[in-house]
């Protein structure tokens, strides 16, 4: 079969639209996961969603459905263990991820269901994917880039410092629960590509991958956003031409070729570190200041309640109203 034939397929087409949002949506998240060193978050939800799948093949709900609502419970649930910050959190998160996965086991016994229809999830499924499944997992996906990419700012800055923003006025704890929300979320979009037990790996390989070629947060989670989009599609496209010789699952695919990526960029980046310390020896300024003395006179001093947006900026805090960003100093601002 040739190329065009098999993309004129519309199972094929349906798994190339899944799979290209799949694989933007999930690095997306995975890159605010990685700054916080959450990196596991990911297959810590995917277990807890075998428990909600199973909860849709028992009751014949659609088990996209009930895992959203399964992985956004756990999410919660994982969230508010990790921020009690005890040092046996790991082993509730433990207990949670064993939970999930043994229940969903259990539960797709009860309703007779073989393991082989759990498996479809566990492994990723993408190319029996319904047409209104890939409806369901384009608009969540959408969902999530959006608020990843429209909120970076403030998601950003909760990642990268939670104290620091706190004190800025951002609203820490709602952030934090949003992001394991979308987690929860691009879990759920990604288990039908890769399957809840790898699902993970799409979320973290990536971002790990354009770290290592990147210092700026921006092209850090565009260029894994990009990586992951090749490896869901590429992986998708060699798994169905190798399938003509051998049984060959795209999910295991995907993820192998994303680490082929990391594998390939890692002696790159470690060239590029090395000649780049030869060129520039001293570090330079990232963001600089532009004085501003025409400014509009404020009727308040920005500070925490002021309902200004706050972003946390080497040792102030910018506040951004009316289309600029800036920094009270003495007795000016400071443009950005
Ligand atoms: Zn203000
Ligand atoms: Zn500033
Ligand atoms: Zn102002």
């Amino acid at each position: 079969m040739s190329p065009a034939e098999l993309f004129s397929l519309p199972f094929m087409q349906r798994a190339l639209l899944a799979a290209l949002f799949t694989g933007l949506a999930a690095p997306a998240v995975g890159t605010y996961l990685v700054q916080r060193r959450l990196a596991l978050m990911g297959d810590g939800i995917g277990h807890v969603a075998v428990t909600g799948v199973a909860i849709g093949l028992l009751t014949g709900w659609s088990p996209t459905w009930t895992a959203v609502v399964v992985a956004v419970l756990g999410a919660v649930a994982i969230e508010l263990i990790r921020e009690r910050g005890h040092t046996n959190g790991d082993v509730a998160l433990a207990l949670l991820f064993y939970g999930g996965l043994a229940g969903g086991v259990l539960v797709t016994g009860l309703g007779n269901q073989s393991a082989a229809r759990l498996q479809q999830y566990l492994f990723g499924s993408i190319t029996t994917i319904s047409a209104g499944d890939v409806v369901v997992t384009m608009v969540l996906a959408a969902i999530v880039i959006a608020v990843c990419v429209g909120l970076a700012p403030q998601l950003f800055a909760v990642a990268q410092d939670a104290e620091f923003a706190m004190v800025a006025g951002l609203r820490v704890r709602s952030y934090n629960l949003l992001v394991a929300v979308l987690a929860a979320v691009s879990v759920t979009v990604a288990m039908r590509t890769v399957g809840l037990l790898l699902v993970s790996a799409l979320m973290v390989v990536p971002v790990a991958t354009s770290q290592q070629l990147s210092r700026s947060f921006r092209t850090t989670i565009g260029a894994a956003m990009l990586l992951g989009a090749l490896a869901s599609v590429g992986g998708l496209v060699v798994a169905a031409f190798a399938s003509y010789r051998a049984q060959v699952a795209p999910g295991p695919t995907i993820v192998l070729l994303s680490l082929l990526g990391f594998a390939v960029t890692w002696p790159v980046a470690a060239w590029l570190r090395h000649r780049s310390r030869l060129q520039t020896p001293y570090v330079d300024e990232p963001l600089g200041h532009e004085v501003s003395d025409d400014h509009e006179v404020h009727d308040h001093d920005h500070g925490p309640e002021c309902g200004h947006v706050a972003v946390p900026h080497d040792d102030h805090v910018d506040y951004v109203h009316d289309g600029h960003r800036h920094a009270a100093h003495d007795e000016h601002y400071d443009e950005h």
